[in-house]
């Protein structure tokens, strides 16, 4: 008797921490070490969090052995209120303020609470998939509006405003954005939010990559842009703060939250059936953001992350069929294939011939919800070496495949 899995994770993936890590392991236990450049973990690549941050979570150790409120412990929400104050985001006060293990559990829970069956939500294409698998796993319709890679991987306005129904509940803004590592100017952001105010849509805004920019490219917070729109807005540890492994996020609501009684009293509900998230890590929060940690010096232009983020952009571009647009903001690039020199059909094939043949770990575009295997996605993560090494290897690997 075979047992099976529930028949809802038929349409839900995860390719990032997805099957070709088993073939990666698989090749390293044969004594094959790989490049693995498919997960945004800036702790892997030596970026280690500032020592009094950690010191601070082991200092509360003693007082973090039960569990806290269901929303998080109210120092570290004040800190988030107060950090959403500075960056212009009106009446965020601690209430409004729920904390997780990770963002990865907030999304959950948000489009847990917001969903019907065949509940829509806008998300971007290509996205970071979480959000298609959260939603979907909520039992909603994932419906994906394109990112236009002509104009910088900015939202499609027309193809956003074409896809809204009466089923959609809300749109998702991932800025700056994983995997295309655009950073959406202000126009474009209150063309969007303008659409969710004129839909009566709740704005989804990931932010969790808002303190890595680079050049002379700045992050709008979307709540601060329009606070007459309901907006939850997501952030944690994970990226900036180098701090993946605590699992610490939160989320922020603001706008028009008497409106909302009746979701916020399903998030809450939610956040008591979790019961908390770990309280160490909730520590943590405080003081990464009170004491301003800040990631700066690793993104401006002299920065180890602006340098790595140069020389990807220019090594893949450089690749003949290759072209890449300059990221802005986040840890990745999202090179394109000409399929005039690339006719690929099946980008998962793709993706594991190069970890076969030349032990280098990426993610399938389509695993981003991209509509054609025509991309895929890397970390600038890597120093400078590493980096040049594996996208030489790529381009060797490609050179081969187009033949
Ligand atoms: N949102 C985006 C856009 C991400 O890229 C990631 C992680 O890669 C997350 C959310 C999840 O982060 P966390 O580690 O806080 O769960």
């Amino acid at each position: 008797m075979e047992f099976k899995k529930s028949g809802r994770l038929t349409r839900v993936g995860y390719e990032i921490r997805g099957p070709m890590l088993e073939h990666a392991d698989a090749l390293e236990t044969a004594g094959n070490p790989v490049m693995r450049l498919n997960t945004g973990d800036p702790a892997m690549f030596g970026l280690r969090a500032a020592d009094n941050v950690l010191q601070d979570v082991i200092a509360h150790l003693p007082e973090s052995q039960g569990y806290s409120a269901p929303q998080g412990i109210v120092p570290a929400r004040l800190s988030v209120a107060d950090y959403y104050a500075r960056r212009g985001v009106p009446d965020v006060t601690a209430d409004d303020v729920y904390l997780g293990n990770g963002v990865s559990e907030l999304i959950c829970m948000a489009t847990q609470a917001l969903l019907d069956d065949g509940d829509e939500v806008l998300i971007p294409a290509p996205d970071f998939p979480l959000w298609t698998a959260a939603t979907t796993l909520a039992s909603g319709k994932a419906v994906h509006y394109l990112c236009d890679e002509e104009s910088d991987w900015y939202p499609d306005l027309a193809d956003m405003t074409a896809k809204v129904t009466d089923r959609t509940r809300a749109v998702v803004l991932i800025n700056p954005n994983n995997p295309t590592g655009a950073v959406y100017p202000r126009d474009v952001l209150e063309a969007v939010l303008d659409l969710a105010r004129r839909h009566h849509l709740i704005v989804f805004a990931d932010e969790i990559y808002d303190r890595i920019v680079y050049d002379d490219a700045l992050h709008h917070c979307a709540a601060a842009i329009a606070p007459d729109v309901l907006c939850l807005t997501f952030s944690g540890l994970s990226k900036a703060y180098r701090l993946a492994g605590l699992r610490s996020g939160w989320l922020a609501i603001s706008g028009p939250k008497q409106h909302a009684k009746d979701y916020l009293a399903g998030l809450s509900l939610l956040a008591a059936v979790r019961l908390c998230p770990n309280v160490p890590a909730q520590h943590a929060i405080r003081i990464a953001l009170d004491a301003d940690h800040s990631i700066d010096d690793l993104v401006l232009p002299a920065g180890r992350l602006a340098e790595q983020r140069d020389l990807a952009w220019e090594l893949l571009n450089a690749i003949p069929g290759v072209s890449c647009v300059k990221p802005k903001g986040a840890l990745y690039a999202f090179p394109r294939l000409e399929p005039t020199v690339y006719p690929v059909e099946d980008d998962g094939q793709l993706a594991f011939d190069l970890l076969r043949e030349e032990k280098v770990l990426v993610v399938r575009g389509t695993g981003f919800n991209w509509p054609r295997p025509d991309h895929f996605r890397l970390l600038t993560l890597p120093g400078a070496d590493d980096l040049t090494t594996a996208i030489t290897r790529i381009g060797h690997f490609l050179g081969r495949y187009h033949k």
